[in-house]
């Protein structure tokens, strides 16, 4: 498969600051792809870089197999849906969607043609002779995707696009995102600093840290084999040991040999740690059976849609233990101040070396 976008070696500075810092990546035909980080890794720098709007202080950028290093934006197939994006307040809805295509001067009857399909597509056809401030918060976000799609880009690349929406409209909108993308079959580029967000939407995510790739690849793959302690912390929930690395797995100062499968990019002897996920946490009698077991005790309880939640303090650690339960396999529910034990396969920890 050959790549749509493809970023090679690519460096970009301010002044000191290595905002994005030699970053390698392909981006598919197709595909939904995300741009994942804490504020300040560099996500909107390599979204302008691709987008043309930065020019790299090395590397080369190549879409659809023209080498675009050197060209301008409005020459590049793409289209940068801005983090604020602004509606023309005074033109209606198909209006402000035709307003990109007449400025290329195209024909009167493909404009009117274009901008149907899109509304169409967006399910905005209703709406289409009202003004923005007479749309919702979500409508007027569809108006502008929908005035990024007309342009018909062969990427779109979307900077926080939902950041501005409340957290119900955010997940509607991401779930109608994906939709829209696999029907028209455009490249969606999407950065985005919420790692649910990110999981959700995309096909394949590149975790961004302090202007480099931490680990890219499907959500799937970073989830359950996060490659490096940060990936790790950052996407999803995860309870740590600190460690020296044995060839059983970690030998704990305080709780001894924890058992865990050694990837060849770790040595023993080096102090790493091991991880493992709260829904991958046992309780009481199958706990038992289980290779790893530590004892804490209950420090909180909460339900979590079918879920308990529980905070379990453990003498050792500084942090205490969070645990995932499905309530169908509990006897009873464990209550404040109850000792348990905990336990976990080998299979379950992920062990990994200092970043
Ligand atoms: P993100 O989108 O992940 O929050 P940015 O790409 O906006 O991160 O910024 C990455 C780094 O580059 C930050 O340290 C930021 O302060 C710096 N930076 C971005 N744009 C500029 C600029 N135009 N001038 C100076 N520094 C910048
Ligand atoms: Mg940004």
């Amino acid at each position: 498969m050959s790549a749509l976008v493809s970023v090679d070696r690519v460096l970009r500075r301010f002044g000191s600051v290595t905002a994005v810092d030699s970053v390698s990546l392909d981006l598919a035909e197709n595909e939904f792809f995300a741009l994942l980080g804490p504020s300040g890794c560099g996500k909107t720098t390599l979204l302008r870089l691709i987008a043309g709007f930065e020019r790299p202080d090395g590397g080369r950028i190549v879409i659809a197999g023209q080498d675009v290093t050197q060209v301008r934006p409005r020459q590049r197939p793409v289209n940068l849906m801005f983090q604020s994006y602004a509606l023309f307040p005074h033109m209606s809805v198909a209006k402000n969607i035709a307003y990109g295509l007449e400025m290329e001067r195209l024909p009167k009857r493909e404009i009117d043609q274009r901008v149907g399909e899109v509304l169409e597509i967006t399910a905005l056809s209703p709406l289409a002779k009202r003004k923005p401030e007479q749309l919702s918060g979500g409508q007027r976000q569809r108006v502008a995707l929908a005035r990024a799609l007309v342009k018909r880009p062969k990427v779109l690349l979307l900077d926080e696009p939902l950041a501005a929406l409340d957290r119900q409209l955010r997940e509607q909108m991401q779930l109608e995102l994906k939709r829209l993308q696999h029907e028209v079959g455009i490249t969606f580029c999407i950065v985005t600093h919420d790692q649910e967000e990110a999981l959700v939407m995309a096909d394949r995510v590149a975790l961004m840290q302090a202007g480099r790739i931490a680990q890219l690849g499907p959500p799937q793959e970073l989830y359950e084999h996060p490659a490096t302690h940060f990936v790790a912390s950052f996407i999803g929930r995860m309870n740590f040991f600190e460690g020296e690395v044995v060839a059983e797995g970690l030998r704990h100062p305080q709780f001894g040999l924890l058992q865990g499968n050694v990837p060849s990019t770790l040595q023993v002897g080096q102090s790493g740690s091991l991880a493992v996920r709260p829904e991958r946490l046992a309780l009481g009698p199958s706990a038992a059976s289980k290779a790893n077991r530590v004892s804490g005790q209950v420090k909180e309880v909460s339900y979590r849609g079918g879920d308990l939640l529980l905070q379990v303090q453990v003498a050792a650690l500084e942090e205490p233990l969070t645990a995932r339960l499905g309530i169908e396999t509990l006897d009873t529910i464990p209550e404040l101040g109850a000792e348990i034990t905990l336990g976990w396969d080998k299979a379950h920890s992920r062990l990994l070396g200092k970043d």
